[in-house]
């Protein structure tokens, strides 16, 4: 394979038709850090042709589920084997910190195990009681067919493993679409997946631009299902382009997500320090590039002026850098445009009143920072209302908005005014109003004091713009069957409907 085949289609790597490359950059410092094949639709045809093959004719559907699941247990030991290799493109990538790397792929590895031990589990069917013995009822799921699965630059390893895992334990061929700015961690999971033994043309890769070659695999007359993760409006084109051929759409999509602190979690020093740290990191882990990131502090009034001035404080402490050098606890965003973004976000807000208490822009010039790089200061902004576009939009940098609530009622009301519905956190030492809290917010995951953790057998997905379906848990594998209702009867008689 030479530098620039990085498209797959039946067990083969190739560059793209048309010959066009595309150059991946370093966000640390805006050098070319790989070039790719850049596919465009007569690509994405070729590979929708070979899953098409591989689902209609080939072993992988009909392949017993315990050889399934053992192929998908290989895989997970082949990533546990190159975690360090692994850690360190899709830092160099993304512009994570290495650390964060590893901790992706150890979440990829357990993302295949647990589909490798749920398929096991759920390989049988379901039996009906028809209301006689004469009738043997019977529902079984059955692979979809060929899946088109497009991810996002953020995490582009663990959001393909949320999707190729559930559709091979299931029996699914695909075609697999990573962002233009992050392939080259999906392109190591594609060799993997062939050491491991799998058919040629079950996992098919096309290197690309979202459109043309997303836009393709949505349409597409032959794809079964599409499942997308990325943002709101090129999920709802994805969404369009797939309804006139009424496949499956699965989206998981953006967020801005409310972290409320009640002031009784911050009554002791312990807790409150508990509850800033953890502020921080919801808002500022990977620089806030994260769908479920705590964008939005809603803080009691009684101990909102102490809380932010400490955030604010720790923030400015973060150690930003290279995401490959030691002691780096953020790195750069992953593109000019994404720094662009966020500026405007900055301004949009200050011209609307917010108060900036850090950040705003370009961190001050360091040794470990080359000056190309696009790093953005943790930018902390108080006075904040419900009306200011930062606020209401997912900025997906580094930006932490505050408001602040006197009342529950206004807690819960504030945190569900937002036309997404990802995630979001309580903070409270009383675990009954937690518990209420949590149960009123129209979030698909809700934390009581803690941000961030997910687990792989619990569901992931959104409420309202958030997202259609779950990945993970047992819904994440659901996405990827159908369901199949066989009514067998055992002593046919004749109906007697029509007397003739
Ligand atoms: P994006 O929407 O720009 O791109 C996502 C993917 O879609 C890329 O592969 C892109 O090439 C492709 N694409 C773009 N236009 C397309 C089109 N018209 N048709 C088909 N495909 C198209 O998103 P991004 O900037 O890469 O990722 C950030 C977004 O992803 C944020 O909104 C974030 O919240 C979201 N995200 C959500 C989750 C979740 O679990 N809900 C997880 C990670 C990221």
């Amino acid at each position: 394979m030479s530098a620039t085949e990085t498209i797959h289609i039946d067990g083969a790597w190739r560059a793209a038709m048309s010959g066009a490359q595309r150059e991946v950059l370093d966000p640390a410092d805006a050098t070319i850090l790989a070039l790719v094949a850049e596919s465009d639709a007569a690509d994405a045809d070729a590979a929708i042709s070979a899953a098409r093959r591989a689902f209609d004719s080939g072993p992988w559907p009909r392949t017993p589920v315990g050889e399934r699941a053992a192929l998908l247990r290989r895989v997970a030991d082949l990533l546990q084997r190159d975690r360090e290799a692994i850690a360190l493109t899709e830092s160099r990538d993304t512009g994570k910190t290495l650390a964060e790397g590893r901790v992706d792929v150890d979440d990829v590895t357990a993302a295949f195990r647990y589909f490798a031990d749920l398929v096991m589990i759920e390989s049988g069917g379901r039996v009906v009681d028809a209301g006689s013995p004469e009738v043997h009822s019977v529902v079984v799921y059955e692979p979809v067919g060929v899946c088109a699965l497009i991810t996002p630059w953020n995490y582009p390893l663990l959001q393909a493993s949320w999707k190729v895992a559930p559709a091979l334990a299931a029996g699914n061929t695909f075609v697999i679409k990573p962002s233009e700015i992050t392939p080259l961690s999906t392109v190591h999971l594609m060799r993997l997946l062939a050491e491991a033994g799998l058919p040629a043309g079950v996992a098919n890769l096309v290197t690309g631009a979202g459109d043309p070659v997303g836009a393709r695999l949505s349409e597409h007359p032959d794809v079964d299902l599409v499942s997308f993760t990325g943002g709101l409006a090129s999920g709802a084109k994805v969404a369009q382009a797939a309804a006139p051929t009424v496949k499956k759409v699965a989206l998981e999509l953006g967020g801005k997500n409310p972290n409320v602190v009640f002031a009784d979690a911050c009554a002791t020093e312990e807790g409150f320090d508990t509850a800033v740290d953890q502020a921080l990191n919801a808002a500022f882990i990977h620089s806030g590039q994260v769908c479920s990131a705590g964008a939005r502090l809603i803080i009691e009034e009684s101990v909102r002026d102490r809380f932010v001035s400490e955030l604010a404080r720790r923030a400015e402490r973060i150690r930003l850098g290279r995401g490959t050098e030691d002691g780096v606890e953020c790195g750069p965003l992953v593109s000019q445009q994404q720094w662009d973004k966020t500026q405007a976000y900055v301004a949009s807000a200050l011209a609307e009143g917010a108060a900036l208490r850090c950040g705003g822009g370009q961190p001050e010039p360091a040794a470990n920072r080359p000056a190309t790089g696009y790093f953005f200061a943790p930018t902390v902004l108080d006075q904040c209302h419900r009306e200011m576009r930062v606020v209401r939009e997912e900025t997906f940098g580094p930006i932490l908005t505050v408001e602040s609530f006197r009342t529950e009622d206004e807690a819960v009301a504030l945190a569900n005014d937002t036309e997404y519905g990802l995630a979001g956190a309580v903070w409270s030492s009383d675990a009954g109003r937690a518990r209420r809290v949590a149960g009123l917010l129209r979030h698909g995951t809700v934390w009581i004091n803690d941000y961030h953790p997910y687990l792989p057998q619990a569901e992931w997905g959104g409420f309202g713009k958030s997202g259609v379906g779950r990945e993970l848990g047992p819904s994440g594998l659901a996405e990827y069957r159908e369901a199949k209702h066989i009514y067998q009867n055992l002593s046919p008689q004749p109906v007697r409907w029509f007397a003739g």
